[in-house]
């Protein structure tokens, strides 16, 4: 409990912030005026603290960050959270209430982004000098709505007239050939816990937003000056959609790089001494032209091309997330030429320097003009690393093996990692309080205590406990999708769940095949030991039309079954409405099943299976990204494994020797796929779209669904039949708990920072 001088003091500095804004005293204002006043508060508070000090600051690049809503995280980090907990008693309201006000800020995709966000927390918290460096874009990704069985897509505008967003009157100019473009610098605080210190995420804004479109997503894609930061990846499948990306990442790396170069001189040195003072990640290769950029501005700035590039080089990092070598970003020289003329001449220098001394190695610039993004990064950086111990393996041996070879220094693994304090302190604080009472605070800051908890793993009064805390989190989602979409969930069933962007590596498809199994089992009068709930949640890109198809699918078979009084007491599928990370919040605790299935060898880590896996959900799952090291550290009885291997896989696409009719026509799999062309299936959906995806998954079927799937149902099935020994399970439950603080981003950070930043 806070001391109530600590509680009075925050009520009075609300108080007179009431008055100084609204006109009003506290007990008079709204629940939504009180958001504003802690919001107010916690942002001036935030940026009034001094940066962390050192000889080298670190700048996270990043094309995204998915930074969920900041209130609680904040409060947290200022040291206020039980203060302003017991404010609001006072006033009457609970902190989720005013929560309700805050809009979540969309600046990311999915796991990526919010790797990047779980990062800059973790930067703070370790007291490290590190900002991240990003886009405001300001309609987001996008929001999702269901309509007619299909998704919706709507603009997701969230800056509101108060918001976490700190204008800093900095600007710098970009210059896109023709014309140019001034990018305002507007910032949001990354306080940190414990340190009393903030770092900052730094976002570059056009001086005048585009307009909120009038209706969908649609806008004026050649109207750069405005609409640099309409939308978050603008749909990409069209030639002016792509050169718009292009325009955003060259605005986002050009204003990036001046700020380095400005901080840099600000601290009176210059850039002959940038590597000794700066470090640079590049998450992905969206950000990869910063390095063309920095070596022209040096250049410009009066250094040697010898230098710049080496000053670069020992400064540069660069995080592969993408294991496909055709999912690496490539450009037209033409685009660059366009965008950015005066990078070109760089551009060309660094791929003849590749020829010259690495004749061997694939060039930056292929024959086809194409510039390869992460060519660049590799060459002109000093480290490559990949994001799971089975990611960063491929990536050495198969897909940029040649690279390898040239340069075994460079490749590193950094198993990603999630925040521990947003996804188990705060979002689930009833399990957070379990631990607490079980083995101190300490695991608040080092996760690795959480082993601890082992000890109790024989204690029957901490397993019922755990069950009954899971029990109460699935009836906290319960009320919530009821109020959010009216939708009844059965707290006694079994949540299994798969929550994450759609995509055919990822397989929904194949959990869908799973409900019709199911659908048909109980049809038959095979019913479940006890009613199953498989939920859903996920955006897909607005321009890929085989994940809209499976979410297509997926809305059909849920209105299928909740129309069929034989099948929905025993089964019921959800599909929540615009997923992002309050949903996840509210979804992660509430999980006994944790559906982590992509095709193995495709999945580059996966972070939803750690907050899940740390929330108490049994993982099943492929061998596939991090699920390999989940299994590593909770052993066979504490995860359900399934599927063929990343080996198996590689050698499946190497031979292109996968037929999905061989498996289409097995007798087990037949009436599953057909199902989809059923008449209670096309009686509901569309036609055209169930046909395509029936078709695809019987002809082409790319990432294996048809492969696994007898697999897959044999697990599911086992993890259901298991989940009936409540002790059983609560005691896979606590395992997972107990070793799941490997996980801790603070622990990838602390790596990040020993073996490629050395910040101090
Ligand atoms: C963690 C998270 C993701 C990533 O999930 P994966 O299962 O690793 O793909 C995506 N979106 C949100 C909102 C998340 O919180």
């Amino acid at each position: 409990m806070p001391e109530r001088k600590c509680i009075m003091k925050l009520k009075s500095r609300l108080e007179s912030l009431a008055q100084n804004s609204f006109a009003l005293p506290l007990i008079d204002c709204s629940p939504q005026q009180v958001f504003e006043l802690l919001l107010i508060l916690c942002r001036n508070l935030a940026y009034e603290r001094p940066a962390p000090k050192g000889e080298k600051k670190l700048y996270y690049f990043s094309a995204e960050f998915l930074l969920g809503k900041l209130l609680s995280n904040n409060l947290l980090a200022l040291g206020i959270y039980d203060e302003a907990k017991a404010v609001l008693s006072d006033l009457g309201l609970e902190l989720s209430e005013i929560e309700d006000f805050e809009p979540e800020p969309s600046l990311g995709n999915g796991g990526l982004g919010r790797l990047a966000a779980c990062f800059l927390d973790s930067i703070a918290a370790l007291g490290l000098w590190g900002d991240g460096v990003g886009l405001n874009y300001h309609y987001g990704l996008f929001f999702q709505r269901f309509e007619n069985h299909k998704q919706g897509e709507y603009p997701n505008p969230w800056i509101k007239p108060q918001s976490w967003l700190v204008e800093t009157g900095l600007s710098f100019p970009v210059s896109f050939g023709s014309f140019t473009v001034n990018a305002q610098l507007k910032d949001i605080s990354i306080p940190s816990a414990g340190t009393g210190l903030s770092n900052r995420l730094h976002l570059f804004d056009v001086e005048e937003p585009y307009p909120l479109p009038l209706s969908g997503i649609d806008f004026d894609k050649s109207d750069i000056p405005h609409c640099l930061t309409a939308f978050l990846y603008p749909d990409d499948s069209d030639e002016k959609g792509r050169l718009l990306r292009v325009y955003q990442q060259y605005f986002m790396v050009s204003a990036g790089a001046q700020l380095i170069l400005k901080e840099l001189d600000d601290k009176g040195f210059s850039p002959e001494n940038l590597a000794d003072h700066v470090s640079i990640q590049i998450n992905d290769t969206h950000p990869s032209m910063l390095i063309p950029e920095l070596i022209r501005l040096m250049v410009d700035r009066g250094l040697s091309m010898d230098s710049a590039i080496e000053q670069v080089r020992q400064s540069c990092a660069y995080t592969n997330h993408a294991i496909l070598a055709e999912a690496l970003e490539k450009w037209p020289l033409d685009f660059i030429e366009t965008v950015a003329p005066q990078l070109v001449p760089i551009i060309q220098e660094l791929d003849l320097r590749v020829k010259k001394a690495h004749p061997e190695s694939p060039p930056i610039i292929d024959e086809d003009e194409l510039v390869h993004m992460a060519y660049l990064d590799i060459h002109y950086g000093h480290s490559i690393n990949g994001v799971a111990a089975l990611h960063t393996d491929i990536l050495k041996h198969t897909e940029l093996a040649p690279f390898y070879s040239l340069y075994p220094e460079k490749f590193n693994n950094k198993t990603n990692g999630v925040s521990f304090r947003r996804w188990l302190e705060v979002c689930n604080p009833l399990l957070s309080g379990f631990i607490t009472k079980r083995i101190g605070e300490g695991w608040k800051k080092d996760t690795s205590i959480l082993t601890y908890l082992e000890d109790f793993v024989d204690d029957k009064d901490s397993l019922n406990e755990l069950l009954a805390i899971k029990s109460e989190n699935k009836r906290r989602l319960k009320q919530e999708i009821f109020r959010l979409q009216g939708a009844h969930l059965n707290e006694n069933s079994v949540f299994d769940i798969q929550i994450k962007r759609f995509h055919e590596y990822k397989r929904q498809q194949m959990n869908a095949l799973y409900v019709i199994y199911k659908y048909l089992e109980i049809k038959e009068g095979n019913l479940p030991p006890r009613p199953i709930t498989v939920i859903f949640g996920g955006k897909a890109a607005p321009a890929y039309t085989m994940a809209k198809h499976i979410i297509h699918l997926i809305l059909c078979l849920q209105s299928l079954i909740e129309n069929d009084p034989a099948v929905s007491p025993w089964l019921q599928v959800l599909m929540v409405e615009n997923y992002n990370v309050s949903k996840a919040e509210l979804l992660i605790p509430a999980c006994d099943i944790s559906e982590q299935i992509s095709l193995a060898s495709k999945e580059a880590s996966g972070t939803g299976n750690m907050k899940l896996m740390a929330n108490g959900a049994i993982t099943l799952g492929t061998m596939d990204g991090a699920n390999v090291e989940i299994a590593d550290l909770v052993g066979a009885e504490n995860i359900y494994t399934f599927g063929k291997s990343s080996p198996q896989v590689i050698k499946l696409y190497a031979e292109e020797s996968y037929e999905p009719l061989e498996f289409y026509h097995r007798s087990a799999i037949e009436p599953l796929v057909d199902f989809i062309l059923s008449p209670e299936l096309l009686a509901i959906g569309d036609p055209l779209a169930l046909t395509a995806l029936w078709k695809d998954l019987k002809h082409k079927d790319w990432f294996m669904s048809l492969l696994d799937l007898e697999d897959y149902i044999a697990a599911k099935e086992k993890a259901l039949s298991d989940y009936e020994n409540r002790e059983a399970w609560a005691k896979k439950m606590l395992i997972n708990i107990a070793r799941s603080g490997f996980f801790s981003s603070d622990r990838s950070i602390a790596q990040y920072n020993e073996e490629i930043w050395q910040l101090c």
